[in-house]
């Protein structure tokens, strides 16, 4: 990058990065021959990059010789990425916000979306709800995301990184933390570290609940006030009886409940069968474990 904040790509075009596009280019061989090996496609699946820039990732990824769909929102660097590759029969350019981009127009085939990016890290996190709206079509994605939100995606109970976002994406995906990237590998620089995760939506969620609404609502409520316990944060949702079925204390905070233990409570709500019994049983166990 010049001083004028001029990034040149590998093919001598040069661009204005620009901030309120999250543009950091990547520019390390290493990292980017790694994200590209991340996703090796089978026959029958449907490449999507998200944010393309200058191409970094799409000319390796073209070379593949799969079909290559990218949604870029900047005019200039699309205009750019169209005279380099729209002569490639397997590419198709998108230009547009990704978060209007309805994903059910490349394919009907359940499970064979493979979507990968270097996001801009400002819109990661409502664009990861937007794509969980898609995820029976989708196999997996890659993405580059700041390594903060990486942490939270992969957190478990009990830690601070765990809240909202781990619950609802774990609930819908394996979360698979692949590698590290410094700052130095993009240009210009990000002041944050970045991560490599892969999110793979599970064909059956290992915690199935019958209401995800409900699920989603509860999950979003404890963790607006994640200071109280969930006896107080879902007062208006959750009653003592309710609490007593599921043999969850509810003096605990909102970080102390796993996954399951939401999954359990929603249910409890809505009345599905079998869940006191389980309640029990793992309540039982829980103590077998801890009583020496
Ligand atoms: N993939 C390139 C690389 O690795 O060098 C660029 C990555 S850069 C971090 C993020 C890219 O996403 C930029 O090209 C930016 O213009 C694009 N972008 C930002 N917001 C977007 C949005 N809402 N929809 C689509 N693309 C977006």
């Amino acid at each position: 990058m010049n001083r004028r904040g001029l990034v040149t790509g590998v093919d001598g075009f040069q661009h204005q990065a620009r901030k309120r596009f999250g543009q950091n280019f990547l520019h390390d061989e290493h990292v980017i021959a790694r994200i590209v090996k991340a996703i090796t496609p089978a026959p029958n699946q449907h490449l999507i990059e998200i944010g393309p820039g200058q191409g970094a990732i799409t000319a390796p990824l073209l070379a593949l010789g799969k079909g290559l769909s990218v949604i870029e929102i900047d005019r200039d660097l699309a205009a750019h990425l169209r005279q380099r590759f729209g002569a490639n029969p397997g590419f198709t350019l998108i230009e547009r916000d990704v978060l209007e981009v309805d994903f059910a127009q490349f394919t009907t085939t359940p499970r064979s979306l493979r979507i990968l990016g270097n996001l801009p890290y400002n819109i990661s996190t409502p664009l990861l709800f937007h794509l969980l709206r898609y995820q029976a079509l989708i196999h997996d994605m890659v993405f580059m995301l700041q390594r903060e939100v990486v942490d939270r995606l992969a957190a478990q109970p009990g830690t601070a990184d765990y809240g909202r976002l781990s619950v609802m994406m774990q609930y819908h995906c394996k979360v698979e933390r692949l590698f590290n990237v410094r700052p130095s590998a993009f240009n210009p620089p990000p002041k944050v570290e970045s991560a490599i995760v892969r999110l793979e939506p599970w064909p059956t969620p290992p915690h199935p609940v019958r209401d995800e609404k409900l699920f989603a609502d509860l999950v979003r409520e404890a963790f607006n006030q994640r200071r109280k316990t969930v006896r107080n944060a879902l007062k208006q949702r959750v009653n003592a009886a309710q609490w007593q079925r599921s043999h969850l204390d509810p003096a605990l905070r909102p970080e102390n409940l796993s996954l399951g233990d939401y999954a359990r409570i929603t249910a409890i709500i809505t009345g599905e069968n079998g869940v006191e019994e389980q309640a029990k049983e793992q309540a039982k166990e829980h103590e077998e474990r801890t009583d020496p």
